[in-house]
């Protein structure tokens, strides 16, 4: 009972490296921004090989796999540590950005100064009946056409079993050698830092592209098993409310029907007695 409250306080309760409250996730922000400038995929790409002239820097990358709301919860957090950082969305993932409360958070995510990337599917790319390029070239469109702003970069999902990215046209793909071998590639994936948390390192490596994930990190610092479940029953309860809306709302519509056949029928009616 003593664990589950300080867990609730946001407390940590074990090492860093098994801590994923958004409390640490602050910390962490603090200790990059205290010693490395940051940046966004949008400041590193038009840079080109030139990035590699700065001397320190962590790029700031977070590719989005399941919940916007969790997105926006490290989107507040970088933009109080006054970090731009980028986004990389998918369509055609477990959220849908097109969903009008999703399309405004994604607004927001850009009102704070961030900016967007692609988050793409190989896998479902290569059911397309052209070129999987062409394709996610055309997803970046309508993202920059949708929120009026521009894509820099393009990030695969699952880039182990894809086993390749995609050369986009007109943005970088964040594997390119550029920004995972000459910088120093870190990632949160499956709440696994394979060489420690990122704030351990900081002094060891001038040159970061650092990968979070959003779901990793909760106020509850739950595990990422749980935070999958808890992602889905939000989605579920997000489902089931619209449904109960349009039950009331196709009901009004039927009833309302009702009304105005009987209207028509008895001017119809009352014509012919006439
Ligand atoms: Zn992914």
């Amino acid at each position: 009972m003593e664990t589950e409250t300080s867990m609730l306080k946001g407390k940590r309760s074990g090492a860093p490296e098994h801590d994923f409250t958004l409390a640490h996730y602050r910390e962490i922000l603090v200790a990059i921004t205290a010693s490395h400038p940051t940046l966004s995929f949008a400041e590193a790409a038009p840079l080109g090989r030139d990035l590699l002239a700065r001397e320190r820097f962590v790029l700031m990358r977070h590719d989005v796999e399941l919940s916007l709301e969790a997105a926006l919860a490290l989107a507040r957090a970088d933009h109080e540590a006054g970090i731009r950082s980028t986004f990389f969305l998918q369509l055609g993932a477990d959220y849908n950005l097109f969903e009008p409360e999703s399309a405004a958070l994604v607004r927001e995510l850009l009102d704070l100064g961030h900016d967007l990337g692609l988050h793409y599917d190989l896998e479902l790319l290569e059911q397309a009946g052209s070129d999987a390029a062409v394709v996610a070239r055309r997803m970046i469109d309508l993202m920059e056409a949708f929120w009026a702003t521009r894509v820099h970069a393009a990030s695969p999902h699952l880039p182990m079993r894809a086993g390749r990215t995609l050369e986009i046209e007109g943005v970088v793909d964040v594997y390119d050698p550029l920004y995972f071998s000459d910088v120093k590639y870190l990632s949160d994936s499956t709440q696994s830092w394979r060489e420690g948390v990122v704030t351990g390192l900081l002094s060891r490596y001038d040159r970061i592209q650092l990968l979070t994930h959003e779901y990793h990190w909760s106020e509850e610092g739950h595990a990422w098993d749980v935070l999958l479940l808890r992602a889905a029953m939000r989605k579920y309860e997000r489902l089931y409310a619209r449904a109960e809306a349009n039950i009331v709302r196709f009901r009004e519509g039927l009833r309302l029907r009702q009304d105005r056949d009987r209207e028509f029928r008895a001017r119809m009616e009352s014509r012919r007695d006439d």
